[in-house]
């Protein structure tokens, strides 16, 4: 987590920290009415503090802590393209008054030509293809951790995975002796948040008990009509081999319009 963001308590007059010195922290304050009767109200941290407790939780990567859609460069078309796709998918989400609107399709970006098909080509093909359908560093991660800010600072929960530890988490988890609890709690906010972005899905080395995992949690946002958020270096065939066929078709079917196969130069070579 960034630290630049967490502001320093200051002390009060009895020597107390409290990050907001006039509820201290309690997040109520006493106001008056016109008639001049006292009423607890919120006080104005409350919503600065929410936005913090839902970025934290967010579990955003260090290195996409400052990613937003002002310093995504859109120097090609297929950039151009994903950033236009996110701010379009972002126009499902509102809200009015109280009122979530959550977005009922998934938003992806994927690969042409995917990392497990190039890793399958004999060796003196498979560098020149790599090139020619590279996928690698081309913004997919940073302009989804965009979209998560400002669904976060509209008041939405979001929850960030990252496909490798994500899956070990819940592999190692589903080993242990305490009945399910950790796998179950881990299960869970997968499930409950309001949208969930899985960065480099497909990227874990497959296993049995993989797949089973990934189709749980995809089928059961599905059916409660909660969004994922992904990117692969996968494409369309190779993802079903590392995630499942029930699973990937579950997942790309619910995109709608919302899927884009993206292929280009890779930005982080370019020292950009
Ligand atoms: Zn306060």
């Amino acid at each position: 987590m960034s630290k630049s963001s967490e502001k320093p308590k200051q002390p009060d007059e009895h020597g107390e920290d409290h990050e907001c010195p006039i509820c201290k922290d309690t997040e109520l304050v006493i106001k008056r009415d016109e008639r001049g009767y006292e009423f607890a109200s919120f006080c104005d941290c409350r919503e600065r503090k929410a936005w913090k407790r839902r970025f934290k939780q967010a579990l955003i990567p260090d290195e996409f802590v400052h990613a937003n859609f002002e310093n995504f460069k859109r120097a090609t078309q297929y950039q151009q393209s994903m950033y236009d796709m996110t701010l379009e998918y972002m126009n499902e989400f509102k809200k009015d008054g109280g009122e979530k609107v959550i977005a009922k399709h998934n938003l992806g970006f994927i690969a042409v030509v995917g990392e497990q098909r190039l890793r399958e080509l004999p060796p003196h093909e498979r560098a020149p293809m790599k090139q020619k359908h590279n996928n690698f560093g081309v913004g997919k991660t940073h302009l989804q951790i965009a979209l998560t800010k400002r669904l976060i600072k509209d008041g939405f929960n979001v929850l960030v995975v990252s496909d490798v530890t994500f899956m070990d988490e819940l592999s190692q988890a589903k080993r242990m002796n305490d009945e399910g609890e950790t796998l179950n709690r881990l299960l869970q906010s997968a499930i409950d948040a309001d949208v969930l972005v899985w960065d480099d899905i497909g990227k874990a080395k497959w296993s049995e008990t993989k797949e089973g995992l990934y189709y749980q949690i995809i089928n059961e946002r599905y059916r409660k009509q909660k969004p994922i958020v992904f990117n692969s270096n996968e494409d369309r065939g190779t993802l079903s081999e590392k995630i499942g066929y029930a699973a990937a078709s579950r997942l790309l079917g619910q995109c709608g319009p919302y899927l884009l196969e993206v292929e280009g130069e890779d930005f982080r070579l370019k020292g950009a």
